[in-house]
C-alpha cells in the first residue's frame, strides 16, 4: 500500500518551522509496510490545499494531512477537503459537546472561532482529539482513505496512534533490521553492497550516513513475520560478510555502547588523554549507563606544559617532534594508563583547524595513540572537513581503533 503525506502550515514552507510530523508519519506507515511514496508540503491556501489532497488520493490509496485544523482564519483544511470531496461542511454535534466541555475543564471561555473546529465536511467521520481542541477527520475521496490530523506533534501522535492506526490495513509482514559500519565512506559502501539495493528488490536495502556512522536499513516483505524476519536476517549475513569489520553494531548500538560491553565482558579498563578532542572521547564513553565499570576517567590535556606535567610527556619530545606527532601521542597514551592505572589507554593529539596547519603537518592530521598490556600502537589520519567534524571523526576512530583491537585480541 502506498500513502501520501500532506503537511500543511505558512510555517513550514516559510521556514520558521521544520515538518517533523510528516517524518513521524513515514516512519510509522513503514512499520505497518505502508509505503510512503510523497511528501507534500502546503501553505495555508485553501485552492492549494485543495489541489494537494486532491491530487494525492489520485495518486496513493492513503492520505495523511497534517495542520491546519485549529480555530483560526488560517486553519484551512477542513473547508479543502470538503472541497476536495465537493461536499458542505456541517457541525457536528458531539464534537461541539466535546470542544465546550474541554474549555470549561481548563476554565477558559470558548471563543465562537473554537466551534467552527467542529465543523466536518458532510459524510466524513470525526476523531476525537484527547489532547487539544481541534477533532481529526477521517474520509473517503475516490479511491483514497483520507485522515486530517492536528499540526501539533503531540496531539498529531496521540491521534494516529489510538485512531488511525487501528484503521490501517494489515499490510502483510515485515520485518528491519539496522546495521552500523564505521571507517569507510557511504558510497564505498553503497559499492559493496550495490546489488542489495536495486530499488525493487526484496529485501530493500538503503543507507545513510551520519556523523560518520554509515548506517545500512533492511526492510523484508513476506507472507508472514517468520518469512520476513528469515528474509531480513539472511541479508544482514550477506551484508555482515562483505563489510566485516567495517560493521560495528546493529539496532540501537553504538560504538562507544559496543566497545563498553567488550569491555565490560573481558574485565577489562580504559582511561584516555586527549588534546584536539578536548574531552569528545570521554563525553561518548561515559553516554552509556554503568560506564563506570570499564571508563576510569580521562585528562584533557591541552597546552604544551599540560601535557607533560599531567603526563609526564617529556618536554624533549614536544620540542623535537612537536606537540602534534606519533611520539606525543604515544606518550599521551601511556602517561595515562599509568596514571589511571587501566588496562587501556588513548592518546589523541591533532591540529583541529581551522588554523595552525602547515604543509608537513596539515589541518585534520590526528595521531591517535593506543596502548595496552601487549604494547602501544600509533594510527596517523587526516580527517577532512571543518573543526568539529574533525575532532568528532577523531573521537570516533580513537574509539574504533580500541573496538578493532578487543576483536583482534
Ligand atoms: P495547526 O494545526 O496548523 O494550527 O498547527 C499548530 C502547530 O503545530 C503549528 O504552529 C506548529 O508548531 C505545529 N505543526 C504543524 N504542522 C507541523 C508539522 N508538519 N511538523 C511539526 N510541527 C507542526
Ligand atoms: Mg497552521
Amino acid at each position: 500500500m502506498q500513502a501520501v503525506i500532506i503537511a500543511i502550515g505558512d510555517e513550514l514552507i516559510g521556514g520558521a518551522s521544520v515538518d517533523t510530523n510528516s517524518a513521524y508519519l513515514s516512519a510509522h506507515l513503514a512499520e505497518r509496510g505502508i509505503v510512503a511514496v510523497r511528501h507534500v508540503t502546503v501553505g495555508d491556501d485553501a485552492g492549494r490545499i485543495t489541489e494537494a489532497i486532491t491530487r494525492a488520493a489520485e495518486e496513493a490509496e492513503l492520505v495523511v494531512i497534517t495542520g491546519g485544523l485549529g480555530p483560526t482564519r488560517d486553519d484551512l483544511t477542513r473547508q479543502a477537503l470538503a472541497d476536495a470531496m465537493g461536499v458542505e461542511l456541517l457541525e457536528d454535534a458531539r464534537s461541539a459537546e466535546r470542544i465546550a466541555a474541554f474549555f470549561a475543564r481548563i476554565g477558559r471561555t470558548m471563543k465562537p472561532s473554537n466551534l467552527t473546529q467542529a465543523m466536518i465536511p458532510a459524510g466524513a467521520e470525526v476523531l476525537d482529539n484527547d489532547c487539544g481542541t481541534a477533532p481529526g477527520i477521517a474520509a473517503r475521496l475516490g479511491q483514497a482513505d483520507v485522515f486530517a490530523l492536528p499540526g501539533p506533534p503531540n496531539e498529531m501522535t496521540e491521534m494516529f496512534e489510538r485512531q488511525v492506526a487501528p484503521r490501517l490495513p494489515d499490510a502483510g509482514a515485515s520485518a528491519r533490521r539496522i546495521l552500523h559500519a564505521f571507517g569507510t565512506g557511504e558510497s564505498d559502501i553503497g559499492e559493496k553492497i550495490a546489488d542489495l539495493m536495486a530499488r525493487d528488490a526484496n529485501p530493500k536495502v538503503g543507507t545513510t550516513a551520519k556523523g560518520g556512522i554509515i548506517s545500512i536499513r533492511i526492510v523484508a516483505d513476506g507472507e508472514t513475520t517468520g518469512q520476513a524476519e528469515r528474509l531480513a536476517e539472511k541479508t544482514a549475513d550477506e551484508i555482515r560478510r562483505r563489510l566485516g569489520e567495517l560493521i560495528f553494531g546493529a539496532g540501537d548500538q553504538t560504538l562507544p555502547s559496543v566497545v563498553g560491553k567488550a569491555l565490560k565482558a573481558g574485565g577489562l579498563t580504559l582511561a584516555t588523554a586527549e588534546s584536539c578532542t578536548g574531552g569528545m572521547i570521554g563525553r561518548m564513553m561515559t553516554e552509556t549507563p554503568g560506564a563506570s565499570e570499564y571508563f576510569l576517567g580521562g585528562l584533557v590535556a591541552y597546552a604544551n606544559s599540560a601535557k607533560t606535567a599531567m603526563l609526564n610527556v617529556p618536554a624533549e619530545t614536544i620540542e623535537t617532534h612537536g606537540a602534534v606527532s606519533e611520539r606525543s601521542a604515544d606518550a599521551m597514551a601511556r602517561g595515562a594508563r599509568e596514571k589511571f592505572g587501566s588496562d587501556f589507554a588513548l592518546g589523541v593529539t591533532g591540529i583541529a583547524g581551522p588554523t595552525g596547519g602547515s604543509d608537513e603537518k596539515p589541518v585534520g592530521l590526528v595521531y591517535i595513540a593506543l596502548t595496552g598490556a601487549g604494547g602501544t600502537k600509533v594510527h596517523r589520519h587526516i580527517f577532512g572537513g571543518d573543526r568539529n567534524i574533525v575532532r568528532r571523526r577523531a573521537a570516533l576512530a580513537a574509539i574504533n581503533h580500541l573496538r578493532l583491537a578487543l576483536t583482534h585480541k
